[in-house]
Formats: structure tokens, C-alpha cells, sequence
């Protein structure tokens, strides 16, 4: 059943939120120890939550647009009396003394929160191995990672867990894990969700976004967390679209007329199954009416270095309240290895001898690829290609930091450019699922809602 249909039925009363709540607490029981998805769960609160709703329904009262789903989040976002570790050693102990703006969104539109998310330590990674607690498997990929940093929140959704989740995306923390575990996740403009609630990674890229199975689950999760939020000033205020208009099931297909741009260097950098699967996807949207263009892009070999430099410099200054007084454990005595690497690279960057000039080298160089990204997307309706250049490793595969940063050379350019960015699953190479990205012109959300609910229909039939 799908979801928008799943809504209906709980409306209409063939089904109860309690059953839909019920079947998730079911797989979470039978399968999360083996899957380290959760790190925390709360199934009696989640079915007294259930519960209100169904009587809600019953006596004829308004329910939100989400009622009776089922909901996983990221364990850096505050939901109130969870642990809200960031997968760190440094917050073990440490509660959620207030819900995030997004999770308020979520509740007000009775959605059922289950639990908190296994991910990479401050969200620092694109595995999930840096975890305190573990690497999550990639349950489309048995023995693989569920890539990173949201692993758990790709892998809730991959493995039946929860209806939907969301998760923080800095240089592809969502994009990168749905690649990886077969979903669609969304990662919006800078600044149309609001991060308050959200322990930073890096500030100027941090972006709250959804993971869903299917379009219609991500186009509901963003109206619900999308918009102005007074509590946090780098919220936009704007029209939120109304996303789940842009899921139409009738024969005219949602992508013809739609213009793409496929950047050669993109393609170049990936791995050739990888690249297969993203062309044979592109000419099946050529066949559904899409037009495409060949675009070029000189700077990729700039994305990763400013996006590392600044995120170092962001996460070493973000850090600096975790000193053991007023959160927890102070960070550098418990935090694993690629956190203090981004602490002390952090922390050289930053001192005074150098007055700020690597730092606003960086800025410089992530203004010179904004400027260059909005100008290919000028005369375009988004680009597309892979998400990830290559397929997830084997857990516990020894990888230098340069060859994990390198995972998110396609995923980074969106963050440096404030830029919407989606990925959908495109196909598979020996059973290991394969991502599709598409990326607009800041607040086109809607258009790449599009693009997933077109994509999605030619994939079906
Ligand atoms: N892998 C990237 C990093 O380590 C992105 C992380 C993220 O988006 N949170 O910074």
C-alpha cells in the first residue's frame, strides 16, 4: 500500500494507527539488534501516542497530514527525554531537554516519533562505522555499510523500521545512505528547514531533510518541516509548495518537458557500473519525454578541499561547548579518531597567527563553485547524475580519510551552493543499489519533487 493510501485508510478507519505502529515495533524487535538501527527506542509512549490519534479519529476531530505514521530521527536532533548522543561517547548521558523545531512540525501533524538513529559520530563521516555504538548494516546490502552519516535513519527506512525519517545532510549525509540503502532521500535548500534543535556539524552547511521509500513520504515530510521559523534566523521566509500536489498518478508522465543537464565530470569520477545504471536511467527519462543537455563543470577538483577546510573550522568552533562542564564528557578525552582529526586540523586552521586566511580562501573558492553551479543550472531544470562515485565497502574495510571524503565529491557541491539535491534509487550492481541525484536552482524543492514522482512512475511500469 502506499502511503498517501496508508493515510486514507487510517482516516477512514480500515486501519488503526495502533496496527501501523504495531507492525513497525514488530520488525524493530526482530531485527534491530541485528541491524544496529536504533539506538533508543520508546514503543509504550509511541502507542499512547497511537492510541490519542485512533481516538481522535474516531470521534470525528482534524488529524495532522501525518497521522498515524510512524517516524525515525537522527540522534543529533533534540527530541525531548531521548539520549541525544550524536552517536558520541561525549553525550552518552545526555537527554533531550527540548524538542527541535522540526519534531514540534512532526507532532503537530501527529506523526508517531519511534526513536533515534544510529549515525557517524557528530555526523562526521559517510559510514556509520565512527559511531560509539557500532556500525548500522546496510540492509540492502548485507556486510556493507549503510554509508553515512545518517546510516540509521536510510537503514530505518530500508529495513521496514518506520514509515519515514529524517536525518542532517552537511556534505551528502543523507543523499549518500539512501544511495547506498535503495531509498529516496532529500536534502532541501539551505535555510527552508529550520535547524534549530540540530547539533551542528558545520553550520553554513547543516540541512535537516527526509528519507522515505517513495515520493509521496518525502514530498509529506516536507511540507510538515519545511518553512519560516522565528527561533532560528537562517530559516527563509517563503511559500512552502505544496509538495504532495506534484505526486500525480495519472499516463502524462511529471517529467516530460523537464529540461536536465548531465555534467561530464560527474560521470568521469564514478565507477563505470555506477555509471551504466545512471545513463540507462537518463535514457529512460529521454524516452518519457525529458530533453537533455551535456554540461560542464571545471571546479570539481575544488569541491572536496574547501568543503573539508570549512567544515573543519566550522565543527572545531561548534565543539568548543563540549568541555566537559556543561554537556558530558569533554570531547577530545572520548571522541574516536576522525572527530579529534577535525578538531585539531580545526583548531590549527583557526589560530590567530593565520588571522582567517585559509578560512576565507575557502570562502572564496565556495563562492567561485556557487557561482559556477548557478550558472549550468541557469538553462536547465536540474542536473543529473550518480550521487556516489562508488558502491559501499565491506564493514570494517580499512580506508585512509581521503579515500572516505571521496565518497562525497558528487554530494558536497550542493551544500557549498545552499543548492536543493535528491537521490532516488536508480538501479543495482550485483544486488548493491544504486543512486540517482538530482540537483535545482535554490528553492525549486518542488521541482525535484517532481522529478522523483516522475522517475518513480517509469520505474514502476
Ligand atoms: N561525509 C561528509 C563529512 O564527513 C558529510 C557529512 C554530513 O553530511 N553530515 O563531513
Amino acid at each position: 500500500m502506499n502511503i498517501l493510501d496508508k493515510l486514507e485508510s487510517i482516516k477512514n478507519h480500515e486501519i488503526t494507527a495502533v496496527d501501523n505502529l504495531d507492525l513497525f515495533c514488530q520488525t524493530i524487535e526482530k531485527n534491530n539488534t541485528k541491524l544496529n538501527v536504533f539506538l533508543e527506542t520508546k514503543m509504550d509512549e509511541a502507542h499512547n501516542i497511537a492510541e490519542k490519534i485512533d481516538s481522535k479519529i474516531n470521534e470525528g476531530e482534524k488529524v495532522g497530514k501525518l497521522a498515524g505514521l510512524v517516524i525515525g530521527v537522527k540522534s543529533n536532533i533534540n527530541v525531548e527525554d531521548f539520549h541525544i548522543t550524536a552517536a558520541s561517547r561525549t553525550l552518552e548521558n545526555y537527554l533531550g531537554s527540548y524538542n527541535a523545531s522540526v519534531v514540534e512540525n512532526i507532532r503537530d501533524e501527529d506523526g508517531i516519533i519511534i526513536g533515534v538513529t544510529n549515525m557517524d559520530e557528530f555526523a562526521a563521516g559517510s559510514s556509520t562505522e565512527t559511531s560509539y555504538f557500532g556500525c548500522t548494516q546496510n540492509p540492502a546490502a548485507p556486510g556493507r555499510i549503510p554509508g553515512g552519516s545518517s546510516g540509521g535513519s536510510a537503514a530505518a527506512v530500508a529495513a521496514k523500521m518506520c514509515d519515514l525519517s529524517i536525518g542532517s545532510d552537511t556534505g551528502g549525509s543523507i543523499r549518500n545512505p539512501a544511495s547506498h540503502c535503495g531509498v529516496m532521500g532529500f536534502k532541501p535548500t539551505y535555510g527552508a528547514v529550520s535547524r534549530q534543535g540540530l547539533l551542528d556539524l558545520a553550520m553554513s552547511f547543516d540541512q535537516i531533510g527526509s528519507f522515505a521509500s517513495e515520493a509521496a513520504g518525502i514530498a509529506l515530510m516536507l511540507e510538515t518541516i519545511m518553512g519560516f521559523d522565528y527561533k532560528e534566523c537562517t530559516t527563509i521566509d517563503w511559500d512552502v509548495p505544496e509538495f504532495t500536489k506534484m505526486i500525480v498518478s495519472d499516463e502524462e508522465s511529471s517529467l516530460k518537458g523537464m529540461k536536465l543537464g548531465l555534467v561530464k565530470q560527474f560521470f568521469e569520477v564514478s565507477d563505470d557500473g555506477i555509471v551504466d545504471i545512471i545513463e540507462e536511467s537518463i535514457d529512460n527519462m529521454e524516452e518519457n519525454g525529458v530533453e537533455v543537455v551535456e554540461l560542464s563543470f571545471d571546479y570539481i577538483d575544488l569541491c572536496l578541499p574547501t568543503y573539508y577546510l570549512i567544515n573543519y573550522v566550522e565543527f572545531f568552533s561548534a565543539t568548543r561547548k563540549y568541555d566537559g562542564r556543561k554537556y558530558g564528557h569533554r570531547i577530545e578525552e572520548v571522541c574516536g579518531d576522525e572527530v579529534l582529526r577535525r578538531i585539531h586540523t580545526g583548531s590549527y586552521i583557526s589560530q590567530k597567527e593565520f588571522s582567517g586566511k585559509y578560512y576565507k580562501k575557502a570562502l572564496q573558492a565556495r563562492s567561485l563553485i556557487r557561482k559556477e553551479i548557478t550558472k549550468l543550472l541557469k538553462n536547465v531544470d536540474a542536473i543529473v547524475g550518480p550521487t556516489v562515485p562508488k558502491l559501499p565497502h565491506k564493514i570494517g574495510t580499512s580506508l585512509e580519510p581521503m579515500e572516505m571524503y571521496a565518497y562525497d565529491i558528487l554530494t558536497v557541491i550542493a551544500n557549498l551552493a545552499g543548492i536543493p539535491a535528491a537521490s532516488v534509487k536508480a538501479g543495482e550492481v550485483n544486488g548493491i543499489p544504486v543512486g540517482l541525484q538530482f540537483q535545482a536552482k535554490p528553492l525549486d524543492d518542488d521541482k525535484i519533487v517532481q522529478l522523483m514522482a516522475g522517475f518513480e512512475q517509469i520505474n514502476k511500469i
